[in-house]
């Protein structure tokens, strides 16, 4: 195969919607161009400036036919490794790699991985209210268009307190009880199965809210109304209490959006102690170790369930989409469905139909960026109010 020699690199940040996008784009002497998610929302520039400054200069000349080799020197390259800041840089080149190697073969990315393993996967959405009347609607909605898997939270994540014991003065923070949070997602449960019994898969969210002996308390309680599927149980440093977990319910455990680092996921998959895991592609580094996560996932009997936030680009719900087609053991896709502007920049963005995503049949990824339409759309920066989550007493705690 003759080389196919890297010409150009760019990253751009456009925020269509609500959130910053990286995307990636590489140009090679062929005239093949791939594009790449490299989002990451809160820190876009962080990422940008590794990729204009140390990747580009890095890559610029080479062979985008080798990307294995190409993968393995981007991880290595600054000694130091991982992260989210580093693997969402790599992300963009190597998904922008994939793509034109996708596109010298002629086939959609699902097809060079090996062919289809299903039709097609089914996508979950996100359902969140204040009362369980307000919650109701946005179910019979998604019922309604054939969505079969729903996420269920009353309130934000921790929920929304109305009853809480705070400090005199307050140190300003978004609060949430533990406990109250715990009482009305049990609540909310039983309201669900009793209203429309085994209509659809519930889903859920605790994002690493809890200590451990709540975690495991909130998980013997929701089990009798068996979940889908309880995600972020714990937060990734307390892990090490899966086991218990395991013990003492089998609810079934999902994990992983959180990760970075393969040491982090490692021990969990071969001790078998959660059932999916929860990745996201662009934050482990993009395609590459994302089949060797699926591979080894496969041997242990845990199932994929790629995180798929609104907070990505659809390049990378694409990605996602040609992952979940190929790998046998994808289980389930978030898919957050993309809003106008969103569109407007991506416009061969994948659509859920009743309840499924189809994967582009386009070689390569499928789905490219209109930059006149990107550049309409500038960066926003925040604070990010929700990530300073507090407790009553005015301790922040994981977001
Ligand atoms: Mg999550």
């Amino acid at each position: 195969m003759t080389p196919t020699q890297i010409t150009g690199i760019e990253c751009t940040i456009t925020r269509p919607d609500r959130h910053n996008l990286v995307v990636v784009k590489v140009t090679t002497d062929k005239g093949i161009t791939g594009y790449g998610c490299a989002t990451f929302q809160q820190r876009p520039l962080a990422v940008k400036t590794l990729v204009d400054e140390y990747l580009q200069p890095l890559l610029i000349g080479r062979d985008a036919n080798a990307i294995e080799d190409l993968w393995q020197m981007m991880n290595v390259n600054a000694y130091w490794r991982n992260g989210p800041v580093m693997n969402n840089a790599i992300a963009g080149i190597d998904m922008a790699l994939w793509d034109i190697k996708g596109q010298l073969a002629g086939m959609p990315l699902y097809q060079l991985f090996g062919g289809q393993s299903r039709d097609a996967i089914a996508v979950y959405s996100h359902t969140s209210a204040e009362s369980l009347d307000a919650l109701y609607p946005q179910i019979d909605a998604l019922l309604d268009k054939g969505w079969r898997h729903i996420r269920c939270q009353l309130g934000f994540y921790g929920g929304t307190p109305q009853d809480m014991h705070t400090t005199r003065a307050p140190t300003p923070g978004a609060y949430y009880s533990q406990e109250e949070y715990m009482a009305n997602t049990v609540a909310m449960f039983k309201a669900l199965r009793e209203k429309y019994g085994q209509r659809f898969h519930i889903l859920h969210d605790v994002h690493e809210r809890l200590f451990p002996q709540q975690a495991i308390q909130l998980a013997k309680e929701l089990e009798p109304y068996q979940p889908y599927f309880i995600e972020d149980l714990l937060a990734p440093q307390q892990s090490g209490w899966l086991e218990q977990v395991r013990h003492q319910t089998s609810v079934p455990l999902a994990m992983g959006e959180l990760f970075n680092n393969p040491a982090e996921w490692h021990d969990l998959i071969v001790h078998r102690r959660i059932d999916f895991i929860r990745c996201h592609v662009s934050q482990i580094g993009g395609i590459t170790p994302a089949l060797k996560l699926a591979v080894l996932c496969q041997a242990f009997g845990v199932r994929l369930a790629w995180h798929g936030p609104p907070d990505m680009t659809p390049i990378a719900v694409a990605v996602n989409t040609h992952l979940n087609i190929h790998l046998h053991n994808a289980a389930i896709q978030e898919f957050i469905p993309p809003e106008a502007n969103t569109l407007a920049v991506f416009p061969q963005a994948p659509q859920a139909q009743a309840g499924y995503l189809y994967p582009l049949q386009t070689p390569g990824i499928g789905v490219t960026m209109d930059e006149t339409a990107a550049a309409c759309f500038p960066v926003v920066y925040r604070p990010h109010e929700w990530t300073q989550a507090r407790l009553p007493d005015g301790a922040i705690h994981t977001p």
